[in-house]
Formats: structure tokens, C-alpha cells, sequence
């Protein structure tokens, strides 16, 4: 794995645990509370939105170097849809063409 690569994969996990930070302050203060030292950075409903893009940013950024398949994404995604709305459990991913 390139440095490129790897730094892709190092900002998505950046960004996931920035997004659960956002996530437990919200749940403990509530969406629109901000830190009265730093009101100028938002509400927590506005930093949250805030991870979020970035998550999406380095997310494309993954798909654009091929490091994971947006096609699989997009499966994954609407497979998830399927199961919550039917209320089934999580089915194990497909055998093989691990990456
Ligand atoms: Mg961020």
C-alpha cells in the first residue's frame, strides 16, 4: 500500500472518530449547543454536519484511488435498506474477492 493509500484510509478513520465525538456531544448537550469558548466553531448540529462532509470527502477520495468500490458501496447500502425495513438481521458479507 502506497502512502497515498495510506493516508486515505487514516483520514476515513480521522473522520469516523471525529464524527463520534460530534455524535456524543450532541447526545449529552443536545443539536444546538456549542462550546461558549468557541462559539464561532457552531453548534454541535453544525460540527457534526461539518465531519460529516468530510467523511464524504475522503470517502470519494477512497473510491477515486480504488481502494474500496463505490458499485459495492451503493449494494451495501441499499442491502442495509432492505434489512432495516423488513427488520431481518445483518446477513454475513460475500465470500471472496477480499481486498
Ligand atoms: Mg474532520
Amino acid at each position: 500500500m502506497d502512502p497515498r493509500e495510506v493516508k486515505v484510509f487514516v483520514k476515513l478513520g480521522e473522520e469516523c472518530a471525529e464524527i463520534q465525538q460530534e455524535l456524543a456531544k450532541t447526545l449529552l448537550h443536545g443539536p444546538y449547543s456549542y462550546n461558549p469558548l468557541e462559539p464561532m466553531r457552531g453548534t454541535n448540529r453544525q460540527r457534526l454536519e461539518k465531519e460529516l462532509g468530510d467523511l464524504m470527502y475522503w470517502l470519494d477520495e477512497a473510491v477515486k484511488a480504488g481502494l474500496v468500490d463505490e458499485h459495492m458501496i451503493r449494494h451495501w447500502e441499499f442491502d442495509k435498506r432492505q434489512r432495516i425495513a423488513s427488520g431481518a438481521r445483518e446477513k454475513a458479507p460475500p465470500q471472496g474477492g477480499g481486498v
